[in-house]
């Protein structure tokens, strides 16, 4: 499924590295997998996070967390698409109670037309009408003519999904260090680099691409699945979280700054009201903003150098393609495995 030139050529730059212990940097949602996959594969994993537990100098802090390959193949390169559709599995075997429950695309009348450029981009969705909708979603019954209904996707909590993980990778062996600042060079034996846009150090092609959210709670509006609003500029989204929250989601914008603009502010209310109006009553809870981490191409990977291996460039889909970004990691390691479109060894 996945390729590589290197690996047609049979090259294999790197010996494999038995069951060394390995350092992984980053708690993020790139860092939390690959520790994970390594604890549990009987490695001895030291997972170093400058950040305390609550992970909040992490761009996965602010994330969405929709695990969604079918919506985001509208706008990414069919390789998103494959590792999302490994990495679902690999959710559903980890955290078997992860919402698998689908997600909606709605649009209003001015923007039927990117509606429909949508629903041909994309797969994996069935055509609901008002009534199927309502349905679905009680909430948004008479709101909406027709809807596109993405079955198989899934969300998870980033604020709730990332302890869970880090939990998980202590019940496997592995340890965790929080405050803990570290240089890759500092490491012996493998390191596995996941800063994300902290590693420009190292890799100065990586670039922030900021991503804008808000949070907002009401008990009027109930919803059990991301709702996402055709909009000419951005994907615009509101996911259910619990207790009455709603993540409204998110810009993008190639700049490096912190917080909210009020542009962006009033756009991400405005498709919240679009939405249904009586998200025009619910408290603002929290404005926030992460970068994304990017290479030029917007695609991830996983760049061997000697004893340090960097998997970042995940961009907007960190959540969506860590899990499989962490199987190919733990192959190439264990067993030389370099037969995948992710992968550049030095
Ligand atoms: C608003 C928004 C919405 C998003 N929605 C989605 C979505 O719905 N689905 C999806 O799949 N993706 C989404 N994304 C993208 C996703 O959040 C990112 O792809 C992902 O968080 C990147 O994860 P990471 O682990 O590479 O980086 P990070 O989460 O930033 O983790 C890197 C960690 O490394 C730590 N660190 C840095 N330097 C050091 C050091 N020297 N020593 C120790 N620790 C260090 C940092 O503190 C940080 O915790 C969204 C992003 C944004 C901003």
């Amino acid at each position: 499924m996945y390729q590589s030139s290197k690996a047609q050529r049979g090259q294999l730059p790197v010996a494999p590295r038995g069951n060394s212990p390995v350092s992984v940097i980053g708690a993020g949602i790139a860092g939390a997998w690959q520790a994970l996959l390594f604890a549990q594969a009987g490695h001895a994993v030291t997972l170093h996070e400058r950040s305390d537990a609550a992970m909040t100098l992490s761009t996965s802090h602010w994330a969405g967390g929709m695990l969604a390959p079918w919506c985001e193949s509208e706008i990414s390169e069919p390789v998103i698409s494959r590792l999302g559709l490994r990495a679902l599995d690999l959710w559903r075997q980890e955290l078997p109670d992860t919402p698998f429950n689908g997600s909606l695309v709605v649009a209003h009348a001015r923007d039927r037309n990117d509606f429909e450029r949508f629903a041909k981009l994309t797969s994996g969705h069935r055509r609901l009408d008002a009534r199927g909708l309502a349905e679905l979603e009680p909430s948004l019954e008479g709101r909406f003519r027709d809807a596109l209904f993405f079955a198989d996707e899934g969300h998870v909590e980033p604020r709730r999904v990332l302890p869970k993980l880090h939990e998980r990778i202590i019940a496997a062996g592995g340890t965790i260090k929080f405050n803990s600042e570290v240089a890759p060079s500092e490491l012996d034996g493998v390191v596995i680099d996941c800063r994300g846009i902290f590693a420009r150090d190292g890799e100065p092609e990586l670039r922030g691409v900021k991503g804008e959210m808000i949070l907002i709670e009401t008990d009027e509006v109930e919803l059990s699945r991301p709702v996402r609003l055709i909009h000419p500029r951005w994907p615009l989204y509101v996911i259910p979280r619990e207790d009455g929250l709603f993540m409204l989601g998110a810009t993008s914008l190639e700049a490096e700054d912190t917080g909210v603009s009020v542009r962006s502010a009033l756009e991400l209310l405005g498709a919240a009201y679009a939405v249904h109006p009586a998200f025009a009553e619910a408290r603002i809870v929290e404005f926030g903003s992460g970068l994304r981490p990017a290479y030029p191409d917007n695609l991830p990977r996983i760049a061997v150098h000697d004893n340090r291996i960097a998997v970042n460039g995940l961009y907007r889909h960190g959540f969506l393609i860590a899990p499989a970004l962490a199987e190919l990691t733990l192959a190439f390691v264990e067993r030389g495995q370099i037969d995948n479109e992710v992968m550049q060894c030095a």
